[in-house]
Parts: C-alpha cells; sequence; structure tokens
C-alpha cells in the first residue's frame, strides 16, 4: 500500500459518512476502506484527525486561459460581452500566454480540490502540456467554430490526439467539440460529429445557453439548438453539452435518449444574466446533470464549491437539489460525462482525492458533514489534493507547479490586453 489515510471522516458514495476511517491507496487505486488498520503496513501515512476525505471535484465545463482575463468585462450580458470584449481580447492570445493561463487556472483548480477538467479553447496543445505538467486530469477540446475550413479543424484535431490523447494512462483525453449552435454551420457539426466517431472521442459543446441563442436558432432552422444538433448526428457520440438553460421537455427527452450530459454552470449564467437551468427537470427525465465553472472571465472563479452551494440553493423548494445531490453534480456525475472510474471514495476507483482542514470556525459545530461540505466549506479549506494516488497540493504548496514563476508571467501576460 502507498499512502494510509488514518483517523479520517471519509465521504462514500450515496453522501454516506465513515468516521474515523482507514482509507488506503496503492498504484493510483483506493484498495481500502474501513474501521480497522488494513494489515497490509503502508508506505505512507497522513493524519486525518479533524479532517474530511471527500472525492475530489470534477469542473465540467471550463475554459481555463480565460483566467488571463478574469476581471477584464464584468456587468453585462453575454452577448455584449462575448463580442465586444471577449472575441477581440482574445485576438491577442498567443501560444505562450495560453499556457500561462492555464498553469494560473489549475493551480486555482488544484489548490480549491478540483482534480479533474473538462477544459474548451484554442491552443489547446498549450492547455495540454500545462495540463502534462500539473498531474491534474483532464478532458481537452479544441471547439470547431465559425465558417472556418473545418478540414483544417480536423486536421489539428488528429495531431492533438495523436499528441495528447490517452497521455499517462489516459489522465489527458481529447474530445471533439462544437463551439455553439450560433458561432458554427451544419456541414461543421457534421464534420466534430465524424471526427468523434471515427476517433472513439466523446464531444464538448455550448447548448442553450441564452434564450437569444435559442429563439434565433428556432427561427433559422425551425429547430432548437438541441433539435436541431441531434439531426446532424451530433449526439451520435456521448456530449457533454454546457449550460442547457433555454432547454425544452422535448429537448430534455432528446439529452436523455442519447445520453447527453447537461453540465450546469449556476455562476456564471447568473453573472451574465442568461438565466437558471432547470437542474430537477433535467435529472427527472433522465438527464446526466453535472456541474462547471465556465471560464474564470464570466464567473469569476473556479472554486468548485462555490459552484456546489449555488447549485444547490438555486434548486431549493418543493424539490429541492439538496447537498448531497450538489455533491452528487460536482463528483460521480462530472467523472461519467468524462467517462471515468472517478469520483467516488469506493476500492477499485482512481485515487482522486481530497482532504479538508474541518478544524475552522465555519465548519463548526459538525451536525452534518455533507451540509458543511456544500454550504459551509470554502476551496480555501482544501489541504491536500492527490490525482492517481499522487499528491499534486498540500498545506499551501504546489508540488508540480512553480507558483511564483506562475504568478510573476501572468501578471506580465495580462498587460497585453
Ligand atoms: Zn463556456
Amino acid at each position: 500500500m502507498d499512502t494510509l489515510f488514518r483517523n479520517v471522516t471519509a465521504v462514500l458514495p450515496d453522501a454516506a459518512v465513515l468516521k474515523y476511517a482507514y482509507v488506503g491507496v496503492d498504484a493510483g487505486k483506493i484498495t481500502y476502506i474501513g474501521t480497522e488498520l488494513p494489515a497490509e503496513p503502508p508506505g505512507g501515512v497522513i493524519e486525518g484527525r479533524g479532517k474530511v476525505l471527500a472525492p475530489g471535484l470534477v469542473n465540467t465545463h471550463t475554459h481555463l486561459p480565460m483566467t488571463l482575463l478574469r476581471g477584464f468585462a464584468d456587468d453585462m450580458d453575454l452577448q455584449t460581452w462575448l463580442f465586444q470584449h471577449i472575441f477581440p481580447a482574445e485576438d491577442k492570445l498567443t501560444a505562450e500566454l495560453v499556457y500561462t493561463g492555464s498553469l494560473l487556472a489549475l493551480m486555482e483548480c488544484i489548490a480549491s480540490g478540483t482534480v479533474s477538467v473538462s477544459d474548451m479553447y484554442f491552443f489547446e496543445s498549450d492547455v495540454a502540456r500545462a495540463v502534462a505538467e500539473s498531474g491534474i486530469k483532464a478532458n481537452l477540446c479544441r471547439p470547431f467554430q465559425g465558417e472556418e475550413n473545418h478540414e483544417v479543424r480536423t486536421r489539428e484535431a488528429l495531431e492533438l490526439i495523436g499528441q495528447y490523447h490517452g497521455y499517462d494512462n489516459g489522465r489527458i483525453r481529447i474530445d471533439a467539440s462544437v463551439h455553439a449552435e450560433y458561432t458554427s454551420s451544419p456541414a461543421i457539426w457534421e464534420a466534430a460529429a465524424t471526427l468523434a466517431r471515427e476517433n472513439g472521442l466523446r464531444l464538448h459543446t455550448h447548448l442553450s445557453e441564452t434564450v437569444r441563442e435559442h429563439d434565433e436558432c428556432v427561427t433559422k432552422y425551425g429547430l432548437t439548438p438541441a433539435a436541431v444538433f441531434d439531426r446532424h448526428g451530433l449526439f451520435s457520440v456521448p456530449v457533454t453539452a454546457a449550460h442547457c438553460v433555454h432547454i425544452t421537455d422535448d429537448d430534455i427527452a432528446i439529452l436523455a435518449e442519447r445520453g447527453a450530459t447537461a453540465v450546469h454552470n449556476p455562476v456564471s449564467n447568473l453573472k451574465l444574466n442568461s438565466g437558471v437551468a432547470r437542474v430537477q427537470a433535467m435529472r427527472k427525465g433522465g438527464v446526466n446533470v453535472a456541474l462547471g465553472t465556465d471560464g474564470a472571465a464570466s464567473n469569476n472563479s473556479l472554486d468548485m464549491f462555490e459552484e456546489m452551494k449555488t447549485a444547490a440553493i438555486l434548486a431549493a423548494g418543493d424539490d429541492p437539489l439538496t447537498a448531497a445531490g450538489a455533491l452528487r453534480l460536482a463528483t460521480v456525475n462530472g467523472a461519467k460525462a468524462q467517462g471515468r472510474e472517478s469520483g467516488q471514495i469506493a476500492v477499485g476507483f482512481d485515487a482522486d482525492l481530497i482532504l479538508l482542514d474541518f478544524d475552522k470556525p465555519h465548519l463548526q459545530p459538525l451536525h452534518n458533514v455533507i451540509s458543511s461540505l456544500v454550504y459551509s466549506a470554502r476551496g480555501s479549506d482544501v489541504c491536500l489534493t492527490m490525482v492517481n494516488g499522487t499528491i499534486l497540493y498540500r498545506d499551501g504548496e504546489f508540488l508540480t507547479i512553480d507558483r511564483e514563476r506562475v504568478l510573476r508571467e501572468a501578471g506580465k501576460a495580462a498587460c497585453i490586453f
């Protein structure tokens, strides 16, 4: 056994809690859970008294390099934000800036308990370079977008697949991608779906984020974005659809039938005044619902604890999501969207674990561990982050990323905007 967590309060599947637990990790997998000391001696022991061991969080929709645009354009709707501010700023980005922005994002993710991300951006091989160094898990994609030549995009995607798909025992995976219905055309959707089918990939897209997107699509095609995507074969592979704020009951049926995941991004949707997704309707309709922050330019943080709390309190009322439901969105359902055996503290699952220090005023007294984890804890309460059994962050120290260098480079990078 490589590592043993001792005396922890462990968060097990279905929000069960095991106190005074021993959790053993070997060769990147969880191999032991119990209240007795395991017979096999561990290589290293991590003392867990006063701490909660939880499954690491999965951020199922983000744009990592957008940390460089954090606070660049706030307090406006999505259309103005995107077309008048973000797209012109992104024209100035270079491969090196994308790499720096990604490392900055990954430090924030790792330090706040995220163990895996689904990222969509350009210069994606430079995002992959940062992910490879950091030790985090990621499903990465470079979206097909605009009226551009999709043969060029397909060639680029195949290069990215050759370079990084399956890297480090599948720690990095490449997904196919369409940016969104309103930024592309049917020929591009079909090319992306073909790329995914021929290479056994998942596909990541934005779907029905704003009412304007929904209305303009219905005017143009006579169909909703989900229905028009379906007509062109996009859902013939497992799809991760970010937002799904303005979707109809028929759209929910399409997503459920095709086995797609809807990613709820409540903070970004509220900040850009896009609305609130009908999370409970989607879950009850049989859709896998996961959770994401979206990019740091529209959030403006990558803290999945904020996201869980917001998701839970937005879906309060007669049919509440509940704290346990929000935790499920951020763990098991995210791992399912990425096609990974992760997101649970269970024997045989990947050792993607986070330890939180509960010996703090805002986390005491402890009536209900799941309640405190979702409603009271913050990303900054994470004191250890482990991915595939490797510790990436411990007690404020990054073990894979040079914190000072990245902060310095990110500060310089921001001057170009
Ligand atoms: Zn997005």
